[in-house]
Protein backbone atom coordinates (compact mmCIF):
# COMPACT_ATOMS: atom_id res chain seq x y z
CA UNK A 1 0.00 0.00 0.00
CA UNK A 2 1.04 3.75 -0.87
CA UNK A 3 1.98 5.93 1.77
CA UNK A 4 -0.35 8.99 1.58
CA UNK A 5 -0.64 12.03 3.91
CA UNK A 6 -2.99 10.71 6.10
CA UNK A 7 -1.71 7.25 6.53
CA UNK A 8 1.43 8.46 8.05
CA UNK A 9 1.09 10.01 12.33
CA UNK A 10 -1.22 8.38 13.13
CA UNK A 11 -1.90 6.38 16.49
CA UNK A 12 -1.63 2.40 15.32
CA UNK A 13 -4.89 0.57 16.04
CA UNK A 14 -4.81 -2.52 17.86
CA UNK A 15 -5.07 -5.70 15.56
CA UNK A 16 -5.61 -9.09 17.65
CA UNK A 17 -2.32 -11.02 19.34
CA UNK A 18 -0.54 -12.60 16.54
CA UNK A 19 -2.51 -11.10 13.70
CA UNK A 20 -0.45 -11.75 10.49
CA UNK A 21 -3.40 -11.23 7.69
CA UNK A 22 -6.50 -9.33 7.90
CA UNK A 23 -9.76 -8.96 5.07
CA UNK A 24 -11.35 -6.54 5.28
CA UNK A 25 -14.65 -7.12 4.70
CA UNK A 26 -16.03 -3.50 2.97
CA UNK A 27 -19.71 -2.62 2.53
CA UNK A 28 -18.69 0.90 0.50
CA UNK A 29 -16.06 3.63 0.06
CA UNK A 30 -17.48 5.76 2.82
CA UNK A 31 -17.57 3.45 5.54
CA UNK A 32 -14.10 2.11 4.92
CA UNK A 33 -12.15 4.80 3.92
CA UNK A 34 -11.39 5.21 7.47
CA UNK A 35 -11.10 1.79 8.61
CA UNK A 36 -8.81 1.42 5.32
CA UNK A 37 -6.29 4.07 6.05
CA UNK A 38 -6.63 2.98 9.76
CA UNK A 39 -5.39 -0.57 9.35
CA UNK A 40 -2.86 0.84 7.07
CA UNK A 41 -1.36 2.91 9.56
CA UNK A 42 -0.97 0.75 11.72
CA UNK A 43 1.43 -1.80 9.52
CA UNK A 44 -1.23 -4.27 9.42
CA UNK A 45 -0.83 -6.95 6.64
CA UNK A 46 -4.60 -6.76 4.53
CA UNK A 47 -7.03 -6.86 1.82
CA UNK A 48 -10.43 -5.52 0.84
CA UNK A 49 -13.55 -8.21 0.41
CA UNK A 50 -16.32 -6.94 -1.49
CA UNK A 51 -19.25 -9.53 -0.71
CA UNK A 52 -22.73 -7.34 -0.60
CA UNK A 53 -25.44 -8.75 -2.54
CA UNK A 54 -27.69 -7.02 -0.32
CA UNK A 55 -27.26 -4.02 -2.29
CA UNK A 56 -30.16 -3.28 -4.21
CA UNK A 57 -30.84 -2.25 -7.37
CA UNK A 58 -27.88 -3.59 -9.25
CA UNK A 59 -27.00 0.35 -10.12
CA UNK A 60 -26.84 1.50 -6.68
CA UNK A 61 -24.31 -1.91 -6.17
CA UNK A 62 -22.22 -0.94 -9.69
CA UNK A 63 -21.65 2.29 -8.14
CA UNK A 64 -20.59 1.74 -4.65
CA UNK A 65 -18.57 -0.72 -5.60
CA UNK A 66 -16.36 1.47 -8.39
CA UNK A 67 -16.01 4.04 -5.53
CA UNK A 68 -14.30 1.29 -3.69
CA UNK A 69 -12.31 0.11 -6.44
CA UNK A 70 -10.89 3.65 -7.07
CA UNK A 71 -10.21 4.83 -3.65
CA UNK A 72 -8.32 1.06 -3.19
CA UNK A 73 -6.23 1.16 -6.14
CA UNK A 74 -5.19 4.93 -4.72
CA UNK A 75 -3.72 3.30 -2.06
CA UNK A 76 -2.43 0.80 -3.65
CA UNK A 77 -4.60 -1.83 -1.63
CA UNK A 78 -5.40 -5.61 -3.61
CA UNK A 79 -9.77 -5.53 -3.90
CA UNK A 80 -11.31 -8.87 -4.35
CA UNK A 81 -14.55 -8.50 -5.77
CA UNK A 82 -17.08 -11.50 -4.73
CA UNK A 83 -20.39 -12.45 -6.43
CA UNK A 84 -23.26 -10.60 -6.71
CA UNK A 85 -25.17 -13.26 -5.56
CA UNK A 86 -28.16 -11.75 -5.11
CA UNK A 87 -31.04 -14.69 -5.45
CA UNK A 88 -29.50 -16.16 -2.55
CA UNK A 89 -29.81 -13.10 -0.52
CA UNK A 90 -33.49 -12.56 -1.34
CA UNK A 91 -33.84 -16.39 -0.50
CA UNK A 92 -32.47 -16.07 2.53
CA UNK A 93 -34.66 -12.96 4.00
CA UNK A 94 -37.68 -14.50 2.52
CA UNK A 95 -40.28 -13.28 5.35
CA UNK A 96 -38.33 -10.43 6.52
CA UNK A 97 -39.31 -8.03 4.35
CA UNK A 98 -41.43 -5.97 7.00
CA UNK A 99 -38.40 -6.00 9.89
CA UNK A 100 -37.20 -2.85 10.63
CA UNK A 101 -33.51 -2.14 10.71
CA UNK A 102 -31.20 -3.83 13.26
CA UNK A 103 -34.04 -6.21 13.04
CA UNK A 104 -33.33 -9.81 12.17
CA UNK A 105 -33.57 -9.33 9.16
CA UNK A 106 -30.33 -7.61 9.26
CA UNK A 107 -28.49 -10.45 11.48
CA UNK A 108 -29.32 -12.81 8.25
CA UNK A 109 -27.79 -10.08 5.94
CA UNK A 110 -24.79 -9.62 8.34
CA UNK A 111 -24.42 -13.23 8.73
CA UNK A 112 -24.60 -13.75 4.80
CA UNK A 113 -21.39 -11.29 4.20
CA UNK A 114 -19.63 -12.42 7.01
CA UNK A 115 -19.36 -16.43 6.25
CA UNK A 116 -18.60 -15.75 2.65
CA UNK A 117 -15.88 -13.06 4.34
CA UNK A 118 -15.04 -16.06 6.46
CA UNK A 119 -14.92 -19.31 4.15
CA UNK A 120 -12.98 -16.80 1.35
CA UNK A 121 -10.30 -15.86 4.44
CA UNK A 122 -10.18 -19.77 5.30
CA UNK A 123 -9.12 -20.46 1.99
CA UNK A 124 -6.74 -18.06 1.47
CA UNK A 125 -4.55 -17.73 4.49
CA UNK A 126 -5.61 -15.16 6.53
CA UNK A 127 -6.57 -15.30 10.36
CA UNK A 128 -8.37 -12.49 11.33
CA UNK A 129 -11.10 -10.77 9.18
CA UNK A 130 -13.34 -7.37 10.21
CA UNK A 131 -15.91 -5.33 8.65
CA UNK A 132 -16.05 -1.74 8.52
CA UNK A 133 -19.95 -1.94 8.40
CA UNK A 134 -19.59 -0.69 12.44
CA UNK A 135 -18.48 2.66 11.74
CA UNK A 136 -21.60 3.94 10.37
CA UNK A 137 -23.69 5.30 13.76
CA UNK A 138 -26.70 3.67 12.08
CA UNK A 139 -25.83 0.54 12.86
CA UNK A 140 -25.99 -1.61 15.84
CA UNK A 141 -22.05 -2.21 16.89
CA UNK A 142 -23.00 -5.29 19.00
CA UNK A 143 -25.28 -7.28 16.51
CA UNK A 144 -22.16 -6.35 14.39
CA UNK A 145 -19.73 -8.15 16.17
CA UNK A 146 -21.96 -10.81 17.28
CA UNK A 147 -22.33 -11.83 12.93
CA UNK A 148 -18.64 -11.24 12.87
CA UNK A 149 -17.32 -13.91 15.70
CA UNK A 150 -20.26 -16.51 15.00
CA UNK A 151 -18.98 -16.28 11.30
CA UNK A 152 -15.13 -16.79 11.90
CA UNK A 153 -15.58 -19.82 14.75
CA UNK A 154 -16.94 -21.99 11.86
CA UNK A 155 -13.44 -22.15 10.89
CA UNK A 156 -10.03 -23.51 13.08
CA UNK A 157 -8.09 -20.21 14.06
CA UNK A 158 -9.78 -17.57 12.46
CA UNK A 159 -10.60 -14.96 14.57
CA UNK A 160 -12.99 -11.57 13.95
CA UNK A 161 -11.51 -7.96 14.93
CA UNK A 162 -14.01 -6.69 17.12
CA UNK A 163 -12.48 -3.36 17.01
CA UNK A 164 -14.99 0.22 17.29
CA UNK A 165 -13.96 2.26 14.59
CA UNK A 166 -16.19 4.68 15.62
CA UNK A 167 -13.54 5.92 18.44
CA UNK A 168 -10.44 8.32 18.99
CA UNK A 169 -12.19 10.32 16.04
CA UNK A 170 -12.60 7.70 13.64
CA UNK A 171 -16.38 9.31 12.79
CA UNK A 172 -15.06 12.22 12.01
CA UNK A 173 -12.49 11.23 10.00
CA UNK A 174 -14.39 8.67 7.86
CA UNK A 175 -16.88 12.40 6.89
CA UNK A 176 -13.62 13.65 6.41
CA UNK A 177 -12.23 11.51 4.01
CA UNK A 178 -15.75 11.12 2.23
CA UNK A 179 -15.29 14.81 1.77
CA UNK A 180 -11.98 14.68 0.36
CA UNK A 181 -12.08 11.69 -1.74
CA UNK A 182 -16.01 13.33 -3.02
CA UNK A 183 -17.10 9.99 -2.26
CA UNK A 184 -20.77 8.77 -3.70
CA UNK A 185 -23.05 9.42 -0.83
CA UNK A 186 -25.60 6.14 -0.60
CA UNK A 187 -29.38 7.74 0.97
CA UNK A 188 -30.12 4.12 2.58
CA UNK A 189 -28.66 0.97 3.90
CA UNK A 190 -28.47 -0.88 1.13
CA UNK A 191 -31.69 -3.68 0.17
CA UNK A 192 -34.88 -2.92 -1.25
CA UNK A 193 -36.53 -2.65 1.94
CA UNK A 194 -34.14 -0.15 3.33
CA UNK A 195 -35.24 1.78 0.35
CA UNK A 196 -38.49 1.62 0.30
CA UNK A 197 -38.31 2.39 4.22
CA UNK A 198 -36.40 5.23 3.67
CA UNK A 199 -38.76 6.75 0.75
CA UNK A 200 -41.69 6.25 2.68
CA UNK A 201 -40.20 7.98 5.55
CA UNK A 202 -38.59 10.53 2.95
CA UNK A 203 -42.43 11.15 1.28
CA UNK A 204 -43.90 11.76 5.45
CA UNK A 205 -41.85 14.32 5.52
CA UNK A 206 -43.11 15.96 2.16
CA UNK A 207 -39.27 15.14 0.57
CA UNK A 208 -39.01 13.10 -3.03
CA UNK A 209 -37.77 10.04 -3.40
CA UNK A 210 -34.10 8.81 -3.07
CA UNK A 211 -32.32 9.43 -6.55
CA UNK A 212 -29.84 6.50 -7.34
CA UNK A 213 -26.56 8.12 -8.17
CA UNK A 214 -26.85 11.36 -7.91
CA UNK A 215 -25.34 12.37 -4.57
CA UNK A 216 -21.47 12.90 -3.39
CA UNK A 217 -20.37 13.91 -0.51
CA UNK A 218 -19.15 17.57 -0.46
CA UNK A 219 -21.41 18.75 -2.76
CA UNK A 220 -24.76 19.64 -0.74
CA UNK A 221 -25.82 18.27 2.46
CA UNK A 222 -25.03 15.35 4.65
CA UNK A 223 -28.57 14.35 5.49
CA UNK A 224 -27.63 10.10 4.40
CA UNK A 225 -24.12 10.46 5.82
CA UNK A 226 -22.78 6.83 6.85
CA UNK A 227 -25.84 4.60 5.87
S1 LIG B 1 -31.32 -2.77 6.15
FE1 LIG B 1 -29.14 -2.99 5.58
S2 LIG B 1 -28.24 -4.49 7.00
FE2 LIG B 1 -30.49 -4.66 7.08
S3 LIG B 1 -31.03 -6.25 5.62
FE3 LIG B 1 -31.17 -4.32 4.51
S4 LIG B 1 -29.13 -4.02 3.60
FE4 LIG B 1 -28.92 -5.63 5.15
Amino acid sequence: MKETETTTGRDPVPAPENTERVLLHSCCAPCSGEVMEAIHASGIEFDIFFYNPNIHPREEYEIRKEENIRFAEELGLKFIDADYDADNWFERTRGMEWEPERGKRCTECFDMRFERTALYAFENGYDVITSCLGISRWKNMEQINDCGVRAASRYPNLRYWTYNWRKGGGSKRMIDISKREGFYQQEYCGCVYSLRDTNRHRMSQGRDRIEIGVKFYGRDDLDGIGQ
